[in-house]
């Protein structure tokens, strides 16, 4: 039996199916149409993947959020014993009591060390280009958790805001190579 080949980039087309798996075309040659993504991905086609260096810029983060949010639980543990050379004479640090910064430091090192561990595994398996769902929502904790560390001290939205818009673009890459991953 004769081979089929592509009419617009000359590939082979295995039996049976009705769109080319390198370019998307349908057998006439019509080229990728959005609505027969589902006959595409039938056929093996797969769109290019754009995630490039954004798996490791989520596990650098997850690792460098995972040793801020250690550091911070050190620095609750020490605050006790340091507090007198911190404090002014008013008894206070940046304004706040010993009770404050204690709370402060508690929700700053919880949030940013869940928002760490979740970009690590999320960065992780979307390195590796498994488990769609469960990087996407990943993604979104990791994105939405520092916003938490302004439970502890109010001064700490801006750079939970910033955080969580840059989590949320990454998140949203993800999404948009969701048909990369293989499961
Ligand atoms: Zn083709």
């Amino acid at each position: 039996m004769e081979e089929r080949h592509c009419i617009r980039c000359g590939e082979p087309i295995p039996d049976g199916s009705e769109y080319c798996p390198t370019c998307g075309a349908a057998l006439d040659g019509t080229p990728y149409d959005r609505t027969a993504d589902f006959y595409r991905n039938k056929a093996g086609w797969k769109k290019e993947d754009t995630l490039e260096s954004i798996p490791r810029l989520m596990m650098l983060y997850g690792i460098l959020a995972v040793l801020a949010g250690v550091v911070a639980f050190a620095a609750y543990g020490m605050l006790d014993g340091n507090w007198a050379e911190l404090a002014d004479e008013n008894g206070l640090f940046y304004g706040l009591t010993l009770d404050q910064t204690s709370t402060a430091v508690m929700f700053i090192g919880v949030f940013i060390l869940l928002s760490g561990l979740c970009a690590l595994v999320s960065g992780f398996m979307t390195g590796k280009r498994e488990n769609y769902r469960l990087s996407l929502v990943l993604c979104i904790a990791a994105s939405v958790l520092p916003l938490f560390m302004a439970l502890g001290v109010v001064d700490a939205v801006l750079f939970g805001i910033i955080l969580c818009v840059i989590g949320l673009y990454v998140t949203n890459r993800i999404r948009e190579n969701g048909q990369c991953f293989a499961s």
